[in-house]
């Protein structure tokens, strides 16, 4: 039987005998739909702590019958005392010789590629994400945290000797861990954006409370697990799982709390961004929404922008930060794209995405399904539903979260355009030339991702050189607007997406964890 670590899925790529995938990840996720069920505690210090208050219960939103797992509703207390064991964890992990700290981080990599089949069946029944993506999170996990530990060698722990300004005097230069992070993640990339953020944050020295979103934690908890089996010391790395409208303010705005690292929507990094400095100021690193747009040209490949808008609208059920939300296409091709993307949409397999063939599985929660019922109201308003407003039929999918896809087309200045829903649901304008597109694309206050399809190299140009997104694409037929790697695509939000300006999987993320210290020595000369 091949190993786990021996089959590499990319979002985008593989060259592993998927038969062998396949059958591997059937075997997986028949073990861990046996070992669903469980009662799962916090973990403070390496210890497991249970909570008074009533569990969190973990249904799937494949069918929500089926419990996964409960959880146990932290509290302020519980914080304090994460908070105080990564305080009292953070000197000796912080001053350990890095070259140990990514000797242990390292090998959680392999732990993550050794346990990526698990990690991806668990979340695949706990978010709805389908079997290819639940591996690419996986994988992408591992490559994220090689990706950083390369990082601090390649930047030798960031210790630099600088100038001497005279010959008594010796500078060195070395950034230093701030202490302790709070680490909080999304639902949509259980697995690859917790792993993301929080390894940077410990290679770079800082001990961390982790909380996972209340949508997925049991993913979280194999995070936790994956970094206590790799060496990660007791105190290092707290798991805490509960509502972030509950314990989230305990958390960040805790004043032992040295920095806060955060996924997830706009709404809520601003929160933590306007609370979290009211003694001095602290690292705030947010990765936020997205209102993602794709430019149809009158010059596009109209079979690849189909194709790449169908895998961006779609994969996932539209619920990636860089998911195309938004179509601009030019008018001149605007019906025959519009066909194209219907025809395949129209040919999309719904159903329980752990299935091989399934390409588009459940929304997360009944809160996702109102808000794609809100968005449907909207458009019979104000534009044309053009495909799907309805739920599937099929009574197989009746306990589950399923919404069909739903295309519309929609008179420019609607708001379908420029709030973010996290749905199946793609609005389509109809524009007159790429200046009007770039107008409209930039006039949402989100800035992630966007993609171009043209067959014009000086059009392409333009669109980089105008389009105010920290990721741009141009004729991604594998993704308009999706399908970010470490160290080929750094993932960094602008305007209302993002807060510091250097994105995860790219080569400055690391050293955001860290502050500088620069040492003088003088050696006065022998009299
Ligand atoms: P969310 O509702 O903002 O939740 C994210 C995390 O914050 C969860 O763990 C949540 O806990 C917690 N939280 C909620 N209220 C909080 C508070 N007051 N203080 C502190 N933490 C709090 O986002 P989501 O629905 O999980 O994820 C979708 C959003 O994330 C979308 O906007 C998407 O675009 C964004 N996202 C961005 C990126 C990127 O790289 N830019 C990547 C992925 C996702 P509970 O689960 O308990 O509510």
């Amino acid at each position: 039987m091949a190993r786990s670590e021996d089959l590499r899925i990319t979002y985008t790529s593989t060259s592993a005998d998927m038969a062998e995938v396949h059958r591997l990840f059937d075997t997986v996720v028949a073990d861990v739909r046996a070992q669903a069920g469980g009662v799962h505690p916090l973990f403070i210090a390496g210890e497991p702590v249970e909570s008074d208050l009533p569990r969190l219960v973990n249904t799937s939103p494949i069918d929500t019958d089926v419990v996964l797992g409960e959880f146990q509703s932290a509290t302020a207390e519980h914080v304090d005392m994460a908070v105080a064991a990564a305080q009292a964890a953070r000197r000796a992990w912080g001053n350990r010789p890095w070259q140990e700290r990514v000797a242990i981080l390292r090998e959680a990599a392999m732990g993550v590629r050794r346990r990526k089949f698990e990690i991806a069946a668990v979340m695949a029944l706990e978010v709805g994400k389908n079997r290819l993506e639940s591996l690419g999170d996986a994988e992408e996990s591992a490559d994220l945290i090689d990706y950083y530990c390369q990082q601090m060698e390649d930047a030798n722990g960031f210790v630099q000797t600088m100038n001497a300004i005279t010959p008594i005097e010796t500078n060195t230069d070395v950034l230093r861990p701030y202490g302790v992070f709070a680490c909080i993640a999304p639902f949509n990339f259980p697995a690859a954006l917790s792993f993301g953020m929080s390894s940077a944050a410990l290679i770079a020295g800082n001990t961390i409370v982790y909380k996972p979103a209340t949508d997925a934690p049991w993913t979280g908890l194999l995070v936790y697990e994956v970094y206590r089996d790799a060496g990660v010391p007791p105190g290092v790395f707290n798991f805490l799982t509960g509502r972030g409208a509950n314990i989230g303010d305990n958390l960040t705005f805790h004043p032992d709390v040295d920095g806060i690292v955060f996924t997830g929507s706009k709404p809520v990094g601003m929160r933590i961004f306007h609370g979290v400095s009211s003694n001095w100021i602290k690292p705030c690193l947010l990765e936020l929404g997205g209102k993602n747009p794709a430019i149809i040209m009158d010059s596009a490949d109209l079979d690849a922008a189909a194709e790449g808008v169908y895998k961006s609208a779609w994969g996932l059920q539209n619920q990636k930060c860089s998911a195309c939300s938004r179509v601009y296409v030019h008018r001149d091709v605007a019906d025959a794209f519009v066909e194209k993307l219907l025809a395949r949409t129209r040919d999309i397999v719904i159903g329980d995405p752990t299935e091989q063939h399934v390409y588009l599985g459940p929304v997360i929660n009944a809160k996702a399904v109102k808000t794609w019922e809100g968005c449907v109201a909207r458009a019979r308003e104000e534009g044309e539903i053009l495909l799907g407003g309805d739920r599937p039929s099929d009574p197989a999918l009746a306990r589950g979260h399923y919404v069909n896809p739903t295309v519309v087309k929609a008179p420019l200045d609607s708001d379908l355009f420029m709030d973010e829903f996290f749905v199946p649901f793609l609005a389509i304008g109809v524009v007159d030339s790429l200046d009007q597109a770039l107008t409209e694309a930039n006039r949402a206050e989100y800035g992630l991702t966007a993609g171009i399809f043209s067959g014009k190299p000086e059009e392409v140009q333009h669109f980089f050189d105008e389009i105010e997104s920290g990721v741009a694409y141009a004729n991604k037929r594998s993704g308009a607007t999706t399908g970010a790697w470490p160290g080929a695509q750094p993932f960094t939000g602008w305007k209302g997406s993002g807060g510091s300006g250097k994105g995860g999987c790219g080569p400055y993320y690391v050293a955001q964890f860290m502050r500088e210290q620069c040492r003088t020595v003088i050696v006065e000369p022998a009299k």
